[in-house]
């Protein structure tokens, strides 16, 4: 590896970990990082960073060059998404625009757009005004970051998180149902920061009826970072007395139903500030898992956290919805037969090398956590 090759590689590792700090927070468009550096004789030194700012606007690039102002004159801009070249409907000065108006040397990205309409379109007009392009710079991490926002992009649904907790033994509910303690209180907070980095948190009508829930985000100044709060409830079950119905004036609540719902309850619910969509059910009579999240697709959402419970985990999976998976296991036990958290399918999947890889594992407080990302 070259020392240059070295140097962005480091720089662009900063740019991937800055973006990611706007990650549920950036509504329809990509939460992209931006760094710029100038050199000096000591070497090459940071003059801002940037990211994607809440609700998708300015966009990375645009923060950081507000921020370094002239001091960008010469630099090199690192970015983790190639910078978008066309107007949108905002009128939005392009990055690509602002890039070239700034007057910066060299652009090093991770990775170009997704979208074949524009894919390389802003590689082309950055080289055709001198500037020098990198590409490819940690792009497999970028892959990874940008993931929710690219699968809406190419296959129109966003991307799936499924989190669940267990006892040592295995249970993420008693037999009798109702909420057992399972995490320790710093995995909590873990979970809570997880969900403030997805658009949405969405959760089958079982879980709800049993544990009565309100799936914010309830850590010291990012309570206005709780996600949209998503129900799958086919038969419109959701108790308008619920915690989630009650607070819906103050976090949105989205339920999906099947089309066969009754509408005197759709009402109802409607009538309390939630917003109720319909789609199809299987021939089982389950709501059709894709179909719903095609419809939040449609709704812009680029990254979904499901916290359950086990029987829609396991569908998603098997679906092939669900992009990473969370199990957290604590060392306490439930003793009696409960409520499987990991069904068998799902953990035959996790097990298929050609399907998912362990990408992360460890301690948070006394509970193990893993971490899965799907492959194919
Ligand atoms: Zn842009």
């Amino acid at each position: 590896m070259t020392e240059q090759s070295a140097l962005d590689r480091a720089f662009m590792q900063q740019t991937l970990a800055y973006g990611a700090r706007g990650l549920g927070t950036t509504g329809t468009n990509p939460c992209v990082g931006a760094l710029i550096t100038q050199d000096t004789p000591d070497g090459p030194v940071v003059i801002a960073r940037g990211h994607t700012q809440i609700g998708g606007r300015p966009h990375g690039e645009a923060h950081a060059f507000d921020r370094a102002g002239a001091a960008a004159t010469g630099g090199t801009l690192y970015v983790t998404l190639e910078p978008c070249s066309h107007r949108t409907i905002r009128a939005a000065t392009p990055c690509v625009e602002r890039t070239i108006r700034a007057g910066v040397r060299r652009v090093v990205v991770a990775m170009a757009d997704p979208n074949p309409r524009f894919r390389g379109l802003g590689f082309a007009l950055l080289r055709s005004a001198g500037i020098s392009v990198t590409t490819g710079v940690l792009e497999d991490e970028a892959r990874h970051s940008h993931r929710g926002y690219v699968l809406r992009i190419t296959e129109g649904r966003p991307m799936v998180t499924f989190k669940v907790a267990r006892t040592a033994d295995g249970y993420a509910g008693s037999a009798a149902g109702g909420p057992i303690a399972v995490s320790c209180q710093a995995a909590n907070g873990w979970v809570h920061l997880q969900r403030a980095h997805h658009d949405v948190i969405m959760l089958g009508i079982g879980s709800v009826l049993a544990d009565n829930p309100m799936l914010t985000v309830r850590l010291p100044g990012m309570a206005h970072r709780s996600p949209i709060r998503v129900i799958l409830d086919s038969h419109l079950r959701l108790p308008p007395g619920s915690r989630l119905v009650q607070s819906a004036g103050e976090v949105p609540v989205w339920v999906i139903a099947a089309e066969t719902a009754p509408v005197a309850n759709e009402a109802e619910l409607v009538a309390a500030g939630v917003e109720v969509m319909r789609v199809s059910a299987g021939p089982d009579g389950h709501l059709d898992l894709r179909e719903a999240l095609q419809l939040l697709g449609a709704r812009g959402i680029n990254r979904v956290f499901s916290e359950g419970g086990p029987t829609i985990g396991e569908k998603l999976a098997l679906a092939g919805l669900t992009d990473e998976v969370i199990v957290s296991t604590s060392p306490r036990t439930l003793g009696s037969p409960g409520i499987v958290a990991v069904r068998p399918a799902l953990a035959g999947l996790l097990a298929d090398p050609d399907l998912y890889r362990l990408a992360e594992s460890g301690l948070i407080g006394h509970d193990r956590f893993e971490r899965y990302e799907r492959i194919a």
